[in-house]
């Protein structure tokens, strides 16, 4: 019945299917925007729509043996646009 216990499981049944789901479409959504690729390596929605530099960070040698992360040096996407990029859709809350 409804006792506390198996409320926690099912809450935790319907989280775990949604984080499911939206991962599963994050991975779709990628593989479609895999065309959408700048120069530099990164996706377009990695690129400022306003002036074009990309918001990536990369993790560079320093030359001593030590790593440090550090903003892609890219300054305009130089990709090709995606018709779903030109119309991006307000994202939704999953369907149950
Ligand atoms: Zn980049
Ligand atoms: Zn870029």
């Amino acid at each position: 019945m409804f006792d506390p216990i198996s409320l926690t499981v099912g809450a935790a049944l319907v989280g775990a299917g949604w984080v499911a789901g939206r991962f599963g479409r994050l991975r779709t959504r990628r593989t479609t925007a895999e065309s959408a690729l700048c120069g530099c390596g990164h996706d377009l929605a990695l690129h400022d729509r306003e002036n074009g530099r990309c918001h990536a960070e990369i993790f560079r040698k320093t030359g001593h043996g030590l790593r440090e992360w550090a903003g892609c040096n890219c300054r305009r996407y130089t990709g090709p646009t995606p018709l779903e990029e030109l119309f991006t859709p307000t994202p939704l809350p999953p369907v149950q």
